[in-house]
Order: C-alpha cells, then sequence, then structure tokens
C-alpha cells in the first residue's frame, strides 16, 4: 500500500500474462451467452508514474461459488477464499467478468456495488488496493483500481490493460489514452495497416533504453510512424567517435547528451505533432531509469552491455514489460585485422518467448564483472586479448539501421499482427552471405529462473539495479564540460 500511495496521481495499469488470459476467455467467454465471473491475484509493480497491477493466478470458482443467471452472483464464501490466498501471497485481489459486448466497457451499477463492497475487505486483509476488470466479447479488457481517499472507496480507471506472450495485445481507456487523429502527414503509413492497428500502436508508451546509434534509429522511426510516448533513458554524452553513427548528432552537440539530441530529433520528425519525450539521465541499472522503465508498455534495449540487459532481461519476465533486444557483432581477423564479416541479431523477450540470457544475447558471469567495475577498468581491460568481447564495438551506421529497422519490425508485428505472424522469433542478419537466418524454436533452458519469475513484479527483492560504474564515470566527464 505504500508504494501504491507514492503515485496516487499517477496512471493505472494492469498486465496479463498471454496464458492466463486463454484460461480467462475460455472461462469468462461462455457459448450460452450469458456472463460469467472468477477471482484472480495480482502483485504490484510500481514504477516513477504508474502502478500496473500483474495478475499472476486465477482463483477459478468452485461449485456453489456463483450462481450465473444471464449475469452472475458470487458468494460470500468465494470472495473470503480469494482474500485468504491473497494474503498468504503478499498478492492483491482481482475480480474479473465479462459483458456480451465489444470494447472498453462501462460498469452498471450492479457492477459498480459489487465491486465498491469488495474494496474495503479486500485492502483490510491484503493491503493491496481491489482491482477489477472486465472482458468485452472482441477480447478488449477494461479495468480499474479501488483506492481509498477521503475516508471513501472510490474507483480510478486504468488507462491501459496489456496482454502479453508472443502477441503484444493492448486495450485502451480512450479518454486516457486517446486515439490518435488522422493526420495527412501520416496517411501512407496508415493505409500499410488500417487506422485500428495505427490507433493501437500509436498510443504505446515506449522507452528506449541507450539512445546511440540503434536508439536514435528506432526513435526516429516510431517519431515518424506517429507515435507520441517516449520514455528515453541513457546517461551517455556524444562524443566524437559517436558522429559517424549517431543519427541526427553533429559537431556542435559534442559534449550534449545523447538524450538532447534524441528529443530534438523525434520533435523534428514526429508526425503526430507535439510529442514531449520524458528524458532520464540514468542507466537502466540505477533507480531512476529502473524506475522510469517500469511506466512503459513495451522497450528497445539499445544497449550493449550485459548488465543493461541482464535488467531488461528481468523487466520482461518479472514485470511482464516486452523488451526488443537487438546487438551488432564484427569480426575482424585477430592478426591482419581485416573484415570477416558481420552478423545483428534481434529478438523480443517475455512470456512464451525464451530470454536473452538462454539465447545467449549476454553472458551471466559477464554481469557481476560488470557490476564490479571491471569494463571500466583500464588495467583489468589492459590483461585482456585484443579481439576480447569487452573490447570489441566496431560498427558502422548502416548495420545500425538495419537492425534498428528489423527491431521496429518486430513491434509492428506483435501489436498489429499485419503479416498474421506475431511471432518473428530471433532474427540475425549474416552480412557476409545477405541473408537473414530465422530461429523460433529456440525455448528457454530447464529451470530459468526468468520464467519461473513471470508477474513477480516487486515481490521479488531486490531489483538487481546498484552502483553502476560506467554512468558514473560518464557523470565526471559531463561535469567537465
Ligand atoms: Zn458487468
Ligand atoms: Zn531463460
Amino acid at each position: 500500500m505504500q508504494s501504491f500511495e507514492r503515485i496516487e496521481q499517477g496512471e493505472i495499469s494492469v498486465a496479463i500474462p498471454a496464458d492466463l488470459h486463454v484460461a480467462l476467455c475460455h472461462h469468462l467467454l461462455r457459448d450460452d451467452d450469458q456472463e460469467d465471473a472468477t477471482f484472480a491475484l495480482y502483485r504490484p509493480s510500481v514504477g516513477r508514474n504508474r502502478f500496473t497491477a500483474l495478475i499472476f493466478e486465477l482463483i477459478l470458482p468452485e461449485e456453489g461459488d456463483r450462481d450465473v443467471h444471464g449475469n452472475v452472483d458470487l458468494q460470500p464464501q468465494y470472495f473470503r477464499r480469494a482474500c485468504r490466498l491473497a494474503a498468504a501471497q503478499q498478492a492483491g485481489v482481482v475480480l474479473l467478468h465479462s459483458h456480451l459486448g465489444p470494447g472498453w466497457q462501462d460498469m452498471s451499477r450492479d457492477d459498480i456495488k459489487t465491486e465498491h463492497s469488495y474494496s474495503a475487505p479486500a485492502l483490510t486483509l491484503t493491503d493491496l488496493p481491489f482491482v477489477g476488470l472486465t472482458l468485452g466479447t472482441d477480447e478488449t479488457w477494461s479495468a480499474r483500481v479501488w483506492e481509498y481517499t477521503d475516508d471513501v472507496y472510490q474507483r480510478r480507471w486504468a488507462a491501459t490493460v496489456r496482454v502479453v506472450g508472443q502477441q503484444l495485445a493492448m486495450s485502451y481507456h480512450d479518454q486516457l489514452r486517446p486515439r490518435p487523429r488522422f493526420k495527412e502527414a501520416y496517411k501512407r503509413t496508415v493505409t500499410v495497416w488500417g487506422e485500428d492497428n495505427h490507433a493501437q500502436l500509436a498510443r504505446l508508451r515506449v522507452g528506449i533504453v541507450g539512445l546511440g546509434s540503434v536508439g536514435s534509429i528506432v526513435a526516429e522511426s516510431l517519431a515518424r510512424m506517429g507515435l507520441e510516448r517516449f520514455v528515453l533513458i541513457d546517461f551517455d554524452e556524444v562524443q566524437e567517435h559517436n558522429l559517424d553513427r549517431l543519427l541526427g548528432a553533429t559537431q556542435e552537440d559534442l559534449g550534449k547528451t545523447k538524450i538532447a539530441v534524441a528529443q530534438r530529433q523525434i520533435a523534428r520528425a514526429a508526425t503526430a505533432g507535439e510529442v514531449a519525450p520524458v528524458p532520464v539521465l540514468s542507466g537502466v541499472t540505477e533507480e531512476a531509469g529502473y524506475q522510469a522503465a517500469l511506466d512503459c508498455d513495451v522497450i528497445f534495449s539499445c544497449v550493449d552491455r550485459p548488465w543493461p540487459r541482464y535488467v531488461l532481461n528481468h523487466l520482461a519476465y518479472n514485470h511482464l514489460i516486452p523488451v526488443i533486444d537487438g546487438g551488432i557483432r564484427v569480426k575482424l581477423h585477430p592478426v591482419t585485422g581485416h573484415f570477416e564479416g558481420a552478423d545483428w541479431q534481434v529478438q523480443t523477450v517475455g512470456p512464451n518467448r525464451p530470454c536473452l540470457q538462454c539465447l545467449g544475447a549476454y553472458e551471466s558471469a559477464d554481469v557481476s564483472t560488470e557490476r564490479d567495475g571491471k569494463l571500466d577498468d583500464p588495467s583489468y581491460l589492459q590483461g585482456l586479448p585484443a579481439d576480447h568481447r569487452f573490447k570489441r564495438n566496431e560498427n558502422i551506421f548502416p548495420f545500425s539501421a538495419n537492425l534498428a529497422s528489423m527491431e521496429v519490425m518486430q513491434l509492428i508485428e506483435q501489436v498489429t499482427g499485419i503479416a498474421n505472424a506475431y511471432y518473428f522469433g530471433t532474427q540475425r542478419y549474416v552480412y557476409k552471405h545477405g541473408y537473414i537466418r530465422v530461429h523460433d524454436d529456440r525455448k528457454c533452458e530447464e529451470g530459468c529462473l526468468f520464467q519461473t519469475g513471470i508477474a513477480t513484479g516487486d515481490t521479488q527483492f531486490p531489483p538487481p539495479i546498484g552502483h553502476d560504474h560506467s554512468v558514473v564515470k560518464a557523470r565526471e566527464r559531463q561535469y567537465s564540460y
């Protein structure tokens, strides 16, 4: 409850793993055209400006728990059981019920009466606010949280509900996340996927972690596509050796933050009109960056270090925020230094997908090496062979542009499904042969801790953040300008 009070003015959201969504549709959308209901449990995920209820377990009704007669009546013992199970797991209580129409559902007078009657005992017994959801016939969710303010319990609508699996299925509240107004400036874009898909994509709040060569191109693409809500997380400044790859950066930007360049670039490119990205001058490995990331509906991982990737992997599973990740590796001959090839790889991670660690996008041992500060310790790096992965960062603009484009296409596909294939798997572009290899059969290793941590939210303490040496070094450099 303490954490909930922190964002009393902030946004409300609910997230559901796809497997639970399927089970809920099966239970709630009945063949006999009657409404139904079930309780479930949630864990909180509290960001800088958003409270999200992560649903992780269904408490389906048993014999005698409910009475279905067109709509549904629940027995007191059923609610008590849900509260007991919630309290035992330090979880909150959710009531989910169905309506017989499509789209975001309003509440009937009976709905309000029922949920209001549960709100006080649920908060007292679980220390977490009561949450209500309604499912429409087209699988659109609507949600609200029952807050205790000014001595009364009142509902506050969620802005979004996201179902996260191979598909990212968003439900939006039409006032809190309004549909974009059609603009001539993105007419050709909308023609590709249609207005409804455009409304799904354009209303997303997208985090971009790392505003280097890949992140800056991702930002540009999304702004031109008509997206409006950006959270930019980066701690670095523009240096001379970035100018060959950083979109929008010029000599005049040396010493400015990469975020400042990205903000300017987004403002220039945005077809939706006034767009105000949220700048977060921090690593995602630190409290400020981590909190800001928790406010996002989806995140682009445009970093090349193991620790931030590890944190992002954690966000994808524990907090149900899908992460689209990419990396580039250039191979040079160890003796002659001649170019031998280049690969870049993109994957989205989250429930029903293999994780970054099992895909080998980073080595878990490298995470602790980085946390110890060794990757920023010149004497440690000096002792490593010249072609060691910690020393490698060759790259050219077209590699980054191609990778950024592949990342954005993964977002488009999982949100819209325009090609009827929500899951692109892991895609690897092999420069030497000029083709893309697709791996869509990979799975996490047996016992992967990320897969067992799905929707654990804030209950899995502590989050994998801390003192990041590379951020500290960057801040020292920036003070000296
Ligand atoms: Zn209802
Ligand atoms: Zn895994």
